[in-house]
């Protein structure tokens, strides 16, 4: 079964509906309207904002979530409802999961990362359904029956900010309610979020400490029993009610493409496939270590760039150089973190009580957020 894509414009094929995708899109609508022809394979019907998701079990409104085929058809391009399950890139074929095939000029893999549980004996965070696995916990601090909790990030970090917002939100939620509750972080980090610098993290640091919430940094744990977390260096154990740990991410492991280890994507400063040509990535799937929707952003808008000048456009493509801004929700007022990253530890950081960019939102993409925005404005969200 052949999908035919009859066009002399550059044929781009964004597989995946994320975040990477979406800004992929919405830039190449920007930089090459009539000089590329896009299509977005995506297994999603909707678009979730995932950052939001950790306020959801604590009774705050479900996590925005957007219809995927109206922003497709917004930009222009055309909606292939199904999922990647090959590249031939000798061919410059896509073959999907139920056997079509679409060709392609430029493939832009945005396919995200898997997040697999590391710990048996503890409760991972898993976006899709927070509510559902945090809810009873929430009630058990306010009630009383929990007043320990471990936060395990365990060897390889996931995303950056959810174990923090969790441990804040909890403490804050036990504060409120005037029960104890002893929380303690361990991270493999040298500091709390290292990754936004040494000034940002150390107030991350003070932030946690007002907050009663203990950090152990550099440490590796381990959960052999429920209630138990053994920590390495020193082998020291732990006993607390409960364990909530982030889950390890892994790449897509996309067939047909050189990978990585553990599956993720190789990719230059313009965000090229290493090793093949007409290939780029973008997001969580790359080997870049930071997961965050800013850097996945980032990366597509640098793919994007090179995509549009290959097409024609007089752009000139700027490499990728990844600066974050990040919204840590606290249970309180957020706090907002900026960091240019160099050798996997950010420089120039900071963090104050109010943002240094615009449209201000929790996942800062030049061209997505304010696309978001007026969706939100026109009450579009579904
Ligand atoms: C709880 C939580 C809080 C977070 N907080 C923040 C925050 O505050 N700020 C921030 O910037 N980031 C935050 N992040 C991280 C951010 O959400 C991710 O980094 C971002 O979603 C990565 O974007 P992506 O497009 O690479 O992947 P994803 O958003 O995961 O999208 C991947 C897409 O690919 C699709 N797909 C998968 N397999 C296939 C296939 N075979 N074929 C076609 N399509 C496929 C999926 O359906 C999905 O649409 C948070 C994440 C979580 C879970």
């Amino acid at each position: 079964m052949s999908i035919p894509t009859p066009s002399s414009k550059l044929r781009v094929l964004i597989a995946g509906g994320g975040v990477a995708a979406l800004e992929a899109l919405l830039a190449l609508r920007d930089l090459a309207p009539q000089l590329t022809e896009v299509t977005v394979l995506a297994p999603n019907g909707e678009f979730v904002y995932r950052p939001m998701t950790v306020r959801e079990p604590f009774a705050y409104p479900r996590a925005q979530r957007y219809e995927l085929a109206p922003i497709v058809r917004d930009a222009g391009a055309r909606l292939v409802v199904g999922e990647l399950a090959e590249v031939d890139t000798a061919k410059r074929l896509v073959h999907t999961a139920a056997g079509a095939e679409l060709g392609y000029d430029e493939l832009v893999l945005a396919l995200g990362a898997h997040a697999r549980p590391r710990y048996e004996h503890a409760i991972t965070i898993d976006d899709r359904r927070l509510d559902e696995t945090l809810h009873g916990l929430i009630q058990d601090v306010e009630e009383g029956y929990v007043d320990s909790i471990a936060f395990v990030s365990p060897g390889r970090m996931a995303w950056p900010f959810p174990l923090y917002e969790l441990a804040l939100m909890i403490s804050g939620r036990a504060y409120d309610m005037d029960v104890r509750l002893a929380s303690t972080i361990v991270s493999p980090e040298d500091s709390p979020l290292a990754i936004f610098g040494s000034a940002a993290s150390a107030a991350v640091a003070e932030l946690l400490a007002r907050a009663n919430i203990a950090t152990v940094n550099s440490a590796y744990a381990e959960v052999p029993r429920a209630g138990e977390v053994v920590i390495n260096p020193g082998d020291r154990h732990l006993q607390v009610k409960r364990v909530v740990a982030l889950p390890e991410l892994y790449g897509p492991g996309v067939r047909g493409v050189p990978l990585s280890e553990h599956g993720f994507l190789r990719v230059d400063m313009h965000c090229r496939l290493v090793e093949v040509e007409h290939v780029h990535a973008a997001g969580d799937a790359t080997e870049f270590p930071v997961k965050f929707g800013g850097i996945a952003a980032q990366q597509a808008d640098a793919l994007a760039e090179a995509i549009a000048a290959q097409a024609g456009a007089s752009v000139s493509p700027q490499p990728f150089h990844p600066v974050i801004h990040g919204i840590l929700l606290t249970g309180d007022a957020p706090r907002y973190l900026t960091a240019r990253i160099t050798g996997g530890q950010g420089f120039s950081s900071e963090i104050s009580d109010s943002p240094s960019w615009s449209p201000v939102a929790k996942i800062a993409a030049k061209h997505l957020a304010p696309y978001l925005d007026r969706l939100d404005r026109a009450g579009a969200r579904s």
